[in-house]
């Protein structure tokens, strides 16, 4: 059992190997289902120990689909301090609209903090310092306090991505991690939006199929994939939350 417990959430009851075994059941019971059949499946299997992880980006649909099985569940939004004021504005409109309680996950330091200590910019001399800081550290002590989380990945996002399944270990935060659209392709997450009217990111359909901090997000060349434009011209492709 997890002993912090610095998050939102209710905390742990179920050890380690007994997470695993879910997910080694449900990678073969959930292989093929449907997003809603897998979100289901989470909300039954952890109740108040869920917690969905959203950008306000392209994944606002995930509180909707599982606030359908799971109202008022917990979603942590990473408020780096450095986002668009289309994501803000998505937020707001997210916790105003949908039955879940969203959780505004801080860095220990505010933006004028961190520029005080390691220098302004950051993120153009060392990204992975500046989202280990602001994005990584925060989420790490907030999952402790769930047994599994809901994340946004899609195969098509990028390679690295395209192998991911529906239910997974991760390794990492010791946790089970529930990828409920992830055979989805962007017009699938733009068509279920439509149909239930999901506030999206406006930034979406403005040439921004992927979106994160301000700094760090350009549009992506034509023939460039989905997540390009995500600190293009360094080496690095993942915030390190998905690792
Ligand atoms: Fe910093 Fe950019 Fe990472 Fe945001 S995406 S935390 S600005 S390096």
């Amino acid at each position: 059992m997890a002993a912090t417990l610095t998050g939102h959430g209710p905390g742990r009851t179920r050890s380690a190997d007994e997470l695993r075994t879910l997910v080694e059941r449900a990678s073969r019971d959930l292989a093929d289902a449907s997003a809603p059949e897998i979100a289901s499946w989470a909300a039954n299997t952890f109740g108040r120990r869920l917690a969905v992880a959203c950008s306000m980006a392209g994944d606002t649909v995930l509180p909707h689909l599982v606030a359908r099985y799971l109202p008022g569940v917990d979603v942590l939004f990473l408020e780096t301090g450095y986002h668009f004021a289309e994501t803000i504005g998505t937020r707001d409109a997210v916790a105003a609209v949908m039955d879940v309680s969203v959780v505004d996950v801080q860095p220990a330091q505010t933006v004028a903090e961190q520029d005080a200590e390691h220098g302004p910019r950051l993120y153009e001399r060392n990204p992975g310092l500046c989202c280990g800081l602001r994005k990584v550290a925060p989420i790490n002590a907030e999952l402790a306090s769930y047994e599994a989380w809901v994340t946004g990945i899609r195969r098509e996002d990028n390679a690295n991505r395209a192998h991911a399944l529906p239910v997974e270990w991760d390794q990492t935060h010791q946790m089970v991690k529930v990828n409920p659209i992830v055979a989805w392709s962007f017009d699938d997450l733009l068509g279920y939006a439509s149909e239930h009217s999901v506030p999206i990111n406006l930034l979406l359909t403005d040439g921004y199929p992927s979106i994160g901090c301000e700094p760090c997000t350009r549009r992506p060349k034509p023939g460039e994939d989905a997540r390009a434009g995500r600190w293009a011209g360094v080496a690095k492709t993942e915030c390190g939350l998905h690792l």
